[in-house]
């Protein structure tokens, strides 16, 4: 399968070049699929070149929206269905300044930890660059909206299922095609990328030179604790990570953001110290999460009393430290949740 949106318009018209055809169908095909419209839908381009394209694996709708379920607070989750009909998911969530959409990278994932739904099955593939993108322009079309101005999705984070890093040349390429100004042009600012910390991959996303937040789910201040629920804590430890954050921050300048879970075994007073010290030298802030309950999962979450008391400790190291919204969790939105409960009602009939 090609899908049209991984080409830049320069390429479409080379395209074009090569098959003999005027330059200017490259921009309505190239427009056309930025609108999310199907190749059939694509009235204005005739329908020889359209039935070619189709002919030579081209699609512009790899991404489909199977379900969406709407939580009262507005939050939406969405079950898209690939063209393999693998499924994924992703949330839009209404802020005052906008609407972010979380995306995934993989159908699934391979780095199994233990409080997450998206790792339990393991990793079914990882998704190309296109099927990424394809669920961002899906979500913007639902919402009404086209581009530039029109534009509906002002944030993207890669935080669905799926380790970015493990996937890495396809997210790479999709935050460049995203952002590049002929498409619908999401500012690299207004992207984030979560990661369980893949220490050598972060070194390479610092020579990218990306201007994209870099996000961490650290969950744990010791290698022993870290271990017990982040498999990936066993290949690189909490020096070698934060070595590899030291990088990154003094190459992009950007703050680094940690997610820590908020359970009981993490938010010990010698956990918010210990924080502290990992990250002396950078700007960061720490985003503490309330765990969304998975059946399978073992940790506990921290009472609301220690998690005010280890908020207190890191503002006292000086560490700026907000607790993550819950949004829409009545709709089952965390990471896989919703894939997950989708399969096993299907493989009850
Ligand atoms: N693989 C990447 C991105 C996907 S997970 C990463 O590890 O960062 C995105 C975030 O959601 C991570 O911080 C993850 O730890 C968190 N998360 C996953 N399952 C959760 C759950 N049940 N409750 C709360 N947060 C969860």
């Amino acid at each position: 399968m090609k899908i049209i949106q991984e080409y830049t318009l320069k390429e479409l018209k080379e395209m074009m070049d090569a098959l003999s055809v005027k330059r200017f169908r490259a921009e309505q095909i190239f427009l056309f699929a930025q609108k999310y419209a199907s190749i059939d839908e694509m009235f204005v381009v005739p329908k020889e070149l359209r039935e070619k394209l189709k002919q030579e694996g081209f699609t512009s709708t790899p991404v489909t929206i199977l379900k969406d379920f709407i939580s009262k607070d507005g939050t939406i989750k969405f079950l898209f269905k690939l063209t393999d009909d693998n499924l994924i998911e992703g949330v839009l969530m209404k802020y005052k300044y906008g609407n972010t959409l979380c995306v995934s990278t993989q159908v699934g994932c391979r780095m199994g930890c233990v409080f997450c739904a998206s790792g339990l099955d393991g990793k079914v593939r990882d998704l190309m660059a296109g099927e990424i993108i394809g669920q961002v322009l899906a979500a913007n079309k639902y919402l009404g909206g086209g581009l530039g101005e029109e534009r509906k999705i002002t944030n993207i984070v890669l935080m669905g299922s799926g380790e970015p890093l493990d996937n890495y040349d396809n997210v790479v390429k999709f935050i460049k095609l995203i952002s590049s100004s002929d498409s619908i042009n999401i500012s690299q600012r207004n992207i984030s990328l979560s990661t369980c910390g893949i220490a050598p991959k972060i070194y390479k996303l610092a020579d990218e030179g990306l201007g994209i937040t870099l996000t961490v789910s650290l969950h744990a201040t010791t290698d022993e604790n870290r271990k017990q629920i982040m498999k990936i804590a066993n290949a690189y430890s909490l020096a070698d990570l934060i070595e590899a954050l030291q990088y990154y921050y003094k190459k992009c300048g950007r703050r680094i953001v940690f997610e820590y879970i908020l359970s009981k075994g993490n938010v010990s007073e010698a956990d918010a110290r210990r924080i502290a010290s990992l990250t002396k030298g950078m700007i960061c802030h720490v985003n503490m999460i309330p765990i969304n309950k998975t059946p399978e999962s073992p940790l506990l979450p921290a009472s609301q009393e220690k998690t005010k008391e280890f908020f207190e400790t890191l503002k006292q190291h000086g560490i700026s430290a907000t607790t993550r919204r819950t949004l829409g969790s009545d709709i089952s939105a965390s990471c896989g949740q919703l894939r997950r409960k989708h399969l096993s009602n299907l493989s009850n009939y």
